[in-house]
């Protein structure tokens, strides 16, 4: 999109855009290392980006990320140490695979561990380290200028921040968009043609009240990608309702990609349906209250190989540009993280 040429209000060294796992490490290696100059913007109302946790009815719900492992030693060690400060708690070693009625999870003998309090809580826990007047949220950005040597980042309220050092931490969808948007700013790699082959799956989530006494609670959580219903979590569990019966309930991408657009009304009979099939129920009812998400960009079909890339930017004086997030670690949060981290070096060697 062509933003008109104002004169930016902000002009920063290092821009990092997104507020998620990934954009939040980055941000904390800035400040380890001494950096100043940097400025994080994300169009959401809090920071978390895919780790987003909601209240209904005075009850906590994670409706993104449900649950993540820790196989990298860099990655443990920060578990470790969330373990101890108590931001996170495990929560199971495994999932049932079924939906027969009297099944149970399968212990698999790996940790999942979980935010208290919300998978949310683990990132506000990383947003507390941060300087408060650093983070800029509800800033959507709609486009980005190259002017000689900064890029201008316009967001929707006209508002622009000028930096010579841009990291985006967004979706590939959503981060080739803003590329797309620098006129001047070639792409003689190809990268642009890498980066689109990056699918995303949707997902459609129903958090909802579901009456305790109709449902397999035993059986939870279940996680089955192969079945219309490919992951369902009991909030109660998590130790973040104090009601029974408070499911998270994510379609599979093949199912969300049919339901996406579909009444609110209309996917809560949809999964309701399928939960009875699926359990083979004599009877289930609607939940009493319930909230539908649909996540158009929930996780990469396949992720890129390399940790993140360097997008070339006018000449060799140029603003740099990072690109990093899961499609580039893996389609985790571990993977944001260790994007993060192996970006947050390459910045810091050339600012
Ligand atoms: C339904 C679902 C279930 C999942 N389950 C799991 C799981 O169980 N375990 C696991 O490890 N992972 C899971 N994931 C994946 C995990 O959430 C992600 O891998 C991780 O959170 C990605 O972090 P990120 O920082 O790379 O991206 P994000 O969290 O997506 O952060 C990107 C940020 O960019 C912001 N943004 C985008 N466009 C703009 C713009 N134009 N202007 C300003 N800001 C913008 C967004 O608001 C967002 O905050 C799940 C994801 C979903 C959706």
């Amino acid at each position: 999109m062509q933003a008109t040429v104002k004169d930016p209000e902000i002009a920063v060294d290092v821009l990092v855009l997104g507020a998620g796992m990934c954009g939040l490490v980055i941000a904390q290696e800035l400040v380890n290392a001494g950096q100043k100059s940097w400025l994080m913007m994300d169009k959401g109302r809090s920071v978390g980006g895919r780790m987003a946790t909601r209240r209904i009815d005075g009850q906590t719900f994670d409706h993104g990320a449900q649950f993540f492992t820790a196989r990298s030693s860099k990655f443990k060690q920060v578990a470790e140490a969330w373990l101890k400060d108590g931001i996170i708690k495990e929560w199971t070693r495994g999932f049932n695979h079924n939906f027969h009625l009297h099944a149970h999870p399968i212990n698999d003998g790996h940790p999942r561990y979980i935010g208290v309090g919300g998978m949310n809580q683990i990132c506000r826990h990383l947003a507390s380290k941060l300087p408060a007047d650093q983070v800029l949220l509800n800033q959507k950005i709609v486009g980005i200028e190259l002017i000689r040597d900064f890029l201008i980042l316009r967001s929707e309220d006209g508002r622009g921040v000028a930096t010579k050092s841009l990291v985006l931490t967004t979706p590939i969808p959503q981060t080739l968009e803003l590329l797309k948007s620098i006129a001047g700013a070639e792409d003689p790699n190809t990268v642009a043609a890498e980066l689109a082959k990056v699918i995303y799956d949707p997902c459609v989530a129903l958090m909802g009240f579901f009456d305790a006494e109709e449902l397999p609670l035993d059986a939870l959580p279940i996680q089955s990608p192969e079945a219309v219903i490919s992951f369902i979590a009991d909030n109660y569990s998590k130790g973040l309702t104090s009601e029974k019966g408070a499911l998270t309930v994510h379609l599979s991408a093949e199912a969300s990609r049919g339901m996406f657009t579909a009444h609110d009304q209309v996917i809560a009979g949809y999964v309701c349906h399928q939960l009875k099939q699926l359990f083979g129920l004599k009877k289930i009812s609607m939940p009493k209250s319930y909230e539908i998400q649909r996540w158009r960009y929930a996780a990469p079909q396949s992720g890129l190989q390399s940790t993140y890339l360097d997008w070339a930017c006018g000449d060799s004086s140029g603003p740099s540009i990072l690109l990093a997030g899961e499609a580039f670690g893996g389609p985790k949060i571990e993977g944001a993280f260790l994007s993060a981290q192996a970006a947050a070096q390459r910045l810091l060697g050339q600012i």
